[in-house]
């Protein structure tokens, strides 16, 4: 499904992104650990198509298709979609109405009408109490004073309710305390499936007791220099990222 190869990446004229390999495919769910300013953000910004990053080498392909030579919103029309692509607070804009502005273009770029209304409000309902949050919160403008776990949980509605393809989740364990982290991970649960890939990027190994990922991937200094499978995380947690990086060194 994601076919990542070779991949340089620079911000303002520094390299980020070192030659990152990475292959995904439908039904799998992928963590990208690694330590802080290794390049993780970066990598699902620059696949979803955000501003500022410069590709300066290799390619990724989604579907067959060259991703480097879509705009941001072909992108997200094709199924890739990265969690919070849109602006943290909207003020104004009730959260129901991007969402289904949101499914509308989604529909539209699979040549479907718009979503009928009460198939729409049924959707969201079915969602949101998935999501353990109130309907209240749909009339409220787009995240504007959620709490951090309220955004999290936003963010998983928003996938929930999109579909994507490709769903890339940066950090949505971070500031979660442990019960919304499951009522986050039940989400994303559910949002597994055989047609759709989820890259998940998390500091924390105790986001994995919930979301058994298929596979892990070590991210250092702009490359996955490890990969394995569920206990690689646990290994990491145990024994922090030294080692690998020693490891990749050698
Ligand atoms: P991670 O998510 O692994 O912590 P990031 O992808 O956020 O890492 O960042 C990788 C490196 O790129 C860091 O050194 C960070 O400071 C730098 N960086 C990321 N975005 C920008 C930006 N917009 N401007 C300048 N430097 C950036
Ligand atoms: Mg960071
Ligand atoms: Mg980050």
């Amino acid at each position: 499904m994601l076919e990542v190869k070779d991949l340089h990446v620079s911000v303002e004229d520094k390299a980020i992104l070192k030659g990152l390999d990475l292959t995904v495919n439908a039904g799998e769910v992928h963590a990208i650990m690694g330590p802080n300013g290794a390049g993780k953000s970066t990598l699902s910004a620059v696949i979803a198509g955000k501003d500022g990053y410069e590709v300066t080498q290799g390619s990724i392909f989604f579907e067959g298709q060259d991703v480097l030579e879509m705009e941001i919103e072909e992108r997200a029309r094709a199924g890739m979609l990265l969690g919070f692509q849109y602006p943290i607070e909207i003020p104004g804009v009730k959260n129901i109405y991007l969402l289904k502005a949101a499914l509308n273009a989604a529909r539209a770029a699979r040549g479907e009408g718009e979503v009928p209304a009460p198939e729409f409000m049924k959707l969201v309902r079915e969602k949101s109490a998935e999501m353990k949050m109130d309907t209240s919160f749909l009339q409220r403008a787009v995240n504007e004073g959620f709490s951090g776990g309220e955004k999290k949980r936003n963010e998983i509605l928003q996938m929930l309710v999109l579909q994507p393809k490709l769903a890339m989740l940066d950090e949505i364990d971070s500031g979660l305390d442990i019960d919304a982290m499951k009522v986050v991970a039940q989400g994303v649960n559910s949002l597994r499936s055989a047609d759709r890939a989820i890259l998940m990027v998390t500091h924390y190994q105790r986001l994995l007791n919930h979301i058994e990922p298929d596979r892990v991937h070590v991210l250092v200094d702009g490359r996955i220099v490890k990969s394995g499978d569920k206990d690689l995380a646990l290994e990491l947690e145990a024994r922090g990222y030294d080692w690998v990086v020693e490891e990749s060194a050698a």
